[in-house]
């Protein structure tokens, strides 16, 4: 396929974004671009630089030091730098996941990173999952697709997904996170997370990850074509 094209995943954390992004990408041979580590890198950000996540003031001021580059390995995968410095491995921590939705609602933060994320997609066809993907950053994107699934089968994927390195962790606390980045991302004023009028939706609560990468890649295919 020689056409320029763009694929806009959206949905709450945990809906299985990423794992059906990486899984199309793939099998078209374009660039994932996991726009949460964007945010999540502005995060490492301030909490090298000890300011809080709710600092308005702070972060307005140290933004603009903030160099963030998306780079890919010869696999494909995405690395985040941060000046010069290859920051993935500290973002996907639960401080961080707070960090980054507290910090991207405020929109001097995502008119910041609005540019760079645009820019990757006009250079290269792109699977691109995020909150506003498909209302904001690409509304003309070829194809988009709202990932959803309830917020227990959400947490479960998480628990799953961080026990391994986070020993302490209880299901609770993370059910509890997933509510809070919920209610964060969807009533902020700027960039809502919201299912675009032309995006389609897909609830993967009672879909096995196999069964939901089909779908979407069905989905994609069907608008592609
Ligand atoms: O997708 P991930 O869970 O890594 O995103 C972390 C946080 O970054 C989200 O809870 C959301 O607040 C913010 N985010 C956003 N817009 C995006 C991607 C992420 O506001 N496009």
């Amino acid at each position: 396929m020689n056409k320029h094209y763009a694929i806009a995943i959206d949905g709450p954390a945990g809906a299985g974004k990423s794992t059906v992004a990486k899984a199309v990408a793939k099998t078209l041979g374009c660039y994932y671009v996991d726009t949460g580590a964007i945010y999540r890198t502005l995060g490492v950000h301030f909490a090298m630089l000890g300011i809080g996540p709710k600092d308005k003031d702070g972060i307005t001021r140290l933004l603009g030091d903030a160099y963030i580059e998306v780079k890919y390995t010869q696999e494909g995968e995405q690395r985040m730098y941060l000046n010069g410095e290859d920051v993935t491995g500290e973002l996907r921590t639960p401080e961080m996941s707070d960090y980054a939705s507290k910090i991207s609602a405020l929109p001097v933060v995502r008119e910041y990173l609005l540019d760079m994320q645009r820019q990757i997609a006009k250079e290269h066809n792109v699977v691109m999952d995020g909150r506003d993907i498909g209302t904001v950053v690409l509304p003309d994107a070829e194809v988009k697709i709202f990932l959803t699934a309830s917020a227990e089968e959400r947490a479960r994927r998480r628990f799953l997904e961080l026990s391994p390195k986070h020993p302490k962790l209880t299901m609770e606390q993370v059910l509890s996170d997933i509510r809070q980045r919920d209610e964060q991302d969807s009533t902020r004023k700027i960039a809502p997370l919201k299912q675009a009028h032309d995006a389609v939706l897909v609830d993967t609560s009672e879909l096995g990850v196999d069964e939901a990468v089909a779908e979407i890649q069905r989905i994609v295919q069907e608008k592609l074509k």
